[in-house]
């Protein structure tokens, strides 16, 4: 569904944070990417949710392209629409706003009537957030925080769902919440995910298929199973 070919980011026209990154993601599938800090992995994310294309001297060479039409050069609200959102590192929610208006901004592609089946979508999949639904997100703590970014995402009813460090700064319990929802997305709902997960264990957990990126390049790819008995 997902195919991502030889493909180079460059930051300023100097720093090459992706050299040359080739992954794919099937439909349906959890597919994680891990390596180090400053390996390439946000960049390549940025890359295929089109952040990256209107800011001066960032390069892009190579082909990202969904169930075939290329994604490179359309701007991001073009790519949600066509399918694919990323939620990103840090979760970014609008503090001041309650939890169902955060979640009501995700829903760009739809009309009014979709957006409240789309809400009611995310609160199965999170009764928390329905719990919290009128809460200032500002309150909420931060796997709460967590979760109304997932599903703020959700409202546009994506085909891929990019997560950037899902788990950042999370306690265990709150966090095995959140891979348990994502998990259940992709087996129920059809949702493919591309996680990106410091947390190597965790994201193997739940993935059927990881990439391992070092200095801009995959090194290793292939299923859990192989990779642990690679370490
Ligand atoms: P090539 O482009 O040379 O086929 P790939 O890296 O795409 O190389 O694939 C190498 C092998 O890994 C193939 O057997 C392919 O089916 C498998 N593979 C690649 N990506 C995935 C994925 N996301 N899920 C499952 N298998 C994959
Ligand atoms: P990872 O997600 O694997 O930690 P990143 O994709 O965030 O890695 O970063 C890859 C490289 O690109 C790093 O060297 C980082 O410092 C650099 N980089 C990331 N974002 C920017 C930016 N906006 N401008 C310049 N360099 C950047």
């Amino acid at each position: 569904m997902l195919n991502v070919n030889n493909v180079q980011i460059v930051y300023d026209n100097v720093i090459e944070a992706v050299r040359d990154a080739s992954l794919s993601v099937d439909e349906g599938q959890i597919v994680t990417l891990l390596g180090s800090n400053g390996a390439g992995k946000s960049t390549i994310l940025k890359g295929i949710s089109g952040v990256l294309y209107p800011e001066d001297g960032d390069i892009i060479g190579g082909t990202i392209t969904l169930n075939g039409e290329s994604l490179i050069g359309r701007k991001p609200d073009e790519i949600v629409r066509s399918g694919v959102v990323m939620v990103p590192e840090g979760r970014q929610l609008f503090e001041p706003l309650t939890v169902e208006e955060n979640l009501m901004m995700g829903g760009i592609t739809r009309s009014r009537s979709g957006a409240t089946e789309a809400l009611e979508n995310v609160f199965d999949i999170f009764p928390r957030v329905k719990e919290k639904r009128s809460t200032i997100a500002g309150y909420l703590s931060g796997g709460e925080q967590q979760m109304v970014a997932i599903g703020r995402a959700l409202m546009s009813s994506p085909r891929l769902l990019m997560l950037d460090e899902p788990s950042l700064g999370l306690a265990p319990q709150i966090i095995a919440e959140i891979f348990a929802a994502v998990s259940d997305l992709s087996k129920q709902n059809n949702v493919s995910v591309l996680l990106v997960e410091q947390n190597a264990e965790l994201a193997l957990s739940i993935a059927s298929y990881a990439y391992i990126i070092e200095n801009g390049r995959v090194v290793m790819d292939g299923p859990p199973d192989k990779l642990m008995d690679n370490e």
